[in-house]
């Protein structure tokens, strides 16, 4: 075989899309998964069962690949450090990754580079935190809560972020052992996400910045672009992300999701070095999918194209309700949305758990909405016609 191989470290929907995306260039996949049935390891051909925290199994694993890319960002430093040393090809790399694994390594840089951040310290404990919100006090006195606390490392979709009103509510934070860092809770207009990739030579492209509306700390709806976001702002979070992405030497999709604020400024809220929920909608509302173009960057092909095919797409998460059949839900929202696609994962469905998603796009923002939040809500069963 003349085509690379391309090892997938993590079986989750962002590997499975990863592979789809591989499909038609003839790459190679070979897959480190936890199960056999995690998504991806159920339509890639070459699945390793093991656990990346492992070093000998990862290093078993990468033989034969000609570059390790993830799904996830939980790989422990030491064994990427490990990989490296081996030279194995590690995409995005140790150091670049360092930033997404840990958020006070990640504020710590952006600071250090002048990127913009919530007001922000690792505290060490709940008076620390109380000590914290009183250092945000302004004019207008109180206690300055309330604030943010959040686990450095081992936080998902809201999972390690504690909203903090009094000395009380801070202990939980500290339960796991982490180090926990705080923030001032910023007071948003929205969340928006600059998306980019960067090649190992240093071409990159950015997608249009688009707004994600979250719910429960689950992203719930992105719709690109982010309407009405001033063209500056949009300009200075593209720029933002890539030269993040150039000073951390970030290789592959770099997600930059942003606040923004209600006096018009952004903050960078987190980093994630992998494709991302807030690039779904690239699959069919972009001349070349965050997918696509996180194969090209790792294997240093020249990237695609990252402008819109439409003027409106909208993603909506599809998550599990009480209806588990969303199959026989297809007929009625292919039939209704021409224009839908359904991106389903394979997983079971178990409430609030993420199973799929869908697209839509078009001309007028309200209808492309109601298209794409009523087919994932009829998926999901909490719409019956
Ligand atoms: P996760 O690792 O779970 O994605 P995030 O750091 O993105 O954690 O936080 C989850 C959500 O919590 C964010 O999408 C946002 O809605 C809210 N949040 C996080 N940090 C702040 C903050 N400093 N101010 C206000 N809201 C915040």
């Amino acid at each position: 075989m003349t085509f690379p191989v391309v090892g997938m470290v993590g079986g989750g929907q962002l590997a499975r899309m990863t592979h789809e995306a591989g499909i038609p260039l003839g790459i190679q996949f070979k897959l480190l998964s936890d199960t056999p049935q995690d998504s991806a390891a159920q339509v890639v051909s070459e699945v390793v069962v093991g656990d990346y925290r492992d070093l000998d199994t990862l290093r078993d694993f990468a033989r034969g690949c000609d570059v390790i890319t993830f799904d996830h960002e939980h790989v422990p430093a030491e064994h990427l450090a490990t990989l490296e040393a081996d030279g194995i090809v590690v995409r995005p790399g140790r150091a670049a990754l360092a930033h997404a694994q840990d958020k006070g390594v990640m504020r710590a840089r952006l600071d250090a580079i002048g990127a913009p951040s919530p007001r922000h310290r690792i505290v060490a404990d709940p008076a620390d935190a109380v000590a914290f919100a009183a250092e945000g006090v302004g004019e207008g006195g109180g206690d300055g809560f309330p604030i943010i606390l959040k686990t450095v490392r081992g936080g998902y979709d809201g999972k390690g972020v504690w909203f903090v009103r009094s000395e009380a509510d801070a202990h939980d934070a500290f339960k796991a052992g982490v180090a926990v860092l705080a923030e001032e809770k910023v007071d948003f207009a929205r969340e928006l996400a600059a998306n980019i990739v960067r090649s190992p030579h240093g071409q990159a492209v950015a997608y249009p910045v688009v707004e994600s509306r979250q719910v429960d700390g689950v992203c719930d709806t992105v719709i690109a672009p982010a309407p009405e976001l001033d063209d500056e702002l949009a300009g200075q979070a593209q720029e933002l992300a890539l030269r993040i992405a150039k000073e951390l030497d970030v290789v592959g999709h770099l997600a930059v999701e942003l606040f923004e604020t209600r006096d018009g400024r952004i903050l960078v809220n987190e980093l994630a070095m992998r494709p991302h929920n807030s690039g779904h909608w690239t699959q069919d509302g972009a001349v070349t999918s965050q997918f696509a173009n996180h194969v090209r960057a790792v294997l240093d092909l020249p990237l695609g194209d990252p402008r819109p095919r439409a003027k409106w797409t909208v993603m909506c998460n599809v998550l599990g309700g009480d209806f588990p059949d969303m199959y026989s839900a297809y007929l009625h929202c292919m039939a209704r949305d021409p224009q839908l696609k359904i991106h389903m994962y394979g997983k079971d469905v178990k409430p609030g758990r993420k199973v799929g998603h869908v697209n839509t796009y078009g001309d007028d923002l309200d209808d492309v909405l109601e298209r794409a939040r009523h087919a994932a809500d009829y998926l999901r069963g909490t719409i019956v016609e």
